[in-house]
C-alpha cells in the first residue's frame, strides 16, 4: 500500500530580534514561508505551490505572526530612540543652515550626549550630515509614533535651538523644522508653537 498526501513546510528566510506580542519582551525570530509539498509514506517529495504570505516565527513561544509585527520597535531600539531621533532631527535642521557654525555643532554634539550617546562626537556629526535624506525621514516617522507628545516636542525643541544659534531662522530652516516636526508626527499648531518658544528664548 502506497501512502501519499500533502503538508505544510517551512523555510526559514531570515532571523532577528523583534517585540514578541504574546512572550511580551524581545525574542529571536525566524521569518518563514510555508510551501505545500507532496508527500509519500509521510516524507515530503515533491513542492507544490507556496502557502499564504510570509510568517514570523517567535523562537520562545512558537507564536506567529504576520511580518508586520516587525514594525513594532524593540525594547533595545526604544530605549535609544529618543537620542537617535535627536540626532535626526538635529543633524537636517544643522544641513538646512550654516553647518560649519562650530557653536551650533558642539551643541548638537552636547545635546545628544546629553540624552544619553556618551560616545557623540564630530565624526559621527558629520555620518550624521552625510545620511540620505529620505533614509533618515523613514527612520524617524517609524521610531517618532512610539514616543510621547512631550518628547517629540522637546526634540523639536533642542533642533530649533541649534538652528537659532548662528541668527535669526532662514526660510530653509524653518521649512526644514516643518518638515521634522511634520516626521515627528507634530500638528502644525505644535510645530509653531514650540519653533515660537524657542525663538522668544534666542532672542531672534
Ligand atoms: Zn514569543
Amino acid at each position: 500500500m502506497i501512502i501519499f498526501g500533502w503538508r505544510v513546510v517551512f523555510f526559514t528566510l531570515g532571523k532577528g530580534v523583534f517585540h514578541c506580542p504574546q512572550c511580551g519582551g524581545d525574542r529571536e525570530y525566524r521569518r518563514r514561508q510555508g510551501r505545500n509539498f507532496f508527500t509519500l509514506f509521510f516524507i515530503p517529495v515533491l513542492p507544490l505551490n507556496k502557502t499564504g504570505g510570509e510568517i514570523v516565527e517567535c523562537g520562545t513561544c512558537r507564536g506567529r505572526w504576520a511580518p508586520g509585527v516587525l514594525e513594532v520597535p524593540t525594547t533595545a531600539q526604544l530605549a535609544h530612540m529618543p537620542a537617535m531621533l535627536l540626532r535626526m532631527a538635529i543633524a537636517q535642521v544643522l544641513r538646512s543652515g550654516d553647518y560649519t557654525h562650530a557653536p551650533a555643532r558642539s551643541r548638537a554634539v552636547a545635546v545628544v550626549r546629553q540624552a544619553g550617546e556618551t560616545g557623540y562626537d564630530e565624526s559621527a556629526l558629520n555620518a550624521d550630515l552625510g545620511r540620505p535624506f529620505d533614509e533618515v525621514r523613514r527612520e524617524m516617522s517609524r521610531a517618532s509614533s512610539a514616543l510621547a507628545p512631550e518628547a517629540r516636542e522637546s526634540i523639536l525643541r533642542a533642533a530649533a535651538e541649534i538652528a537659532l544659534m548662528d541668527g535669526p531662522l532662514s526660510v530653509s530652516e524653518q521649512d526644514t523644522l516643518g518638515a521634522v516636526g511634520a516626521d515627528l508626527e507634530l500638528t502644525r499648531v505644535q510645530i509653531t508653537g514650540v519653533v515660537s518658544l524657542a525663538r522668544q528664548a534666542s532672542g531672534h
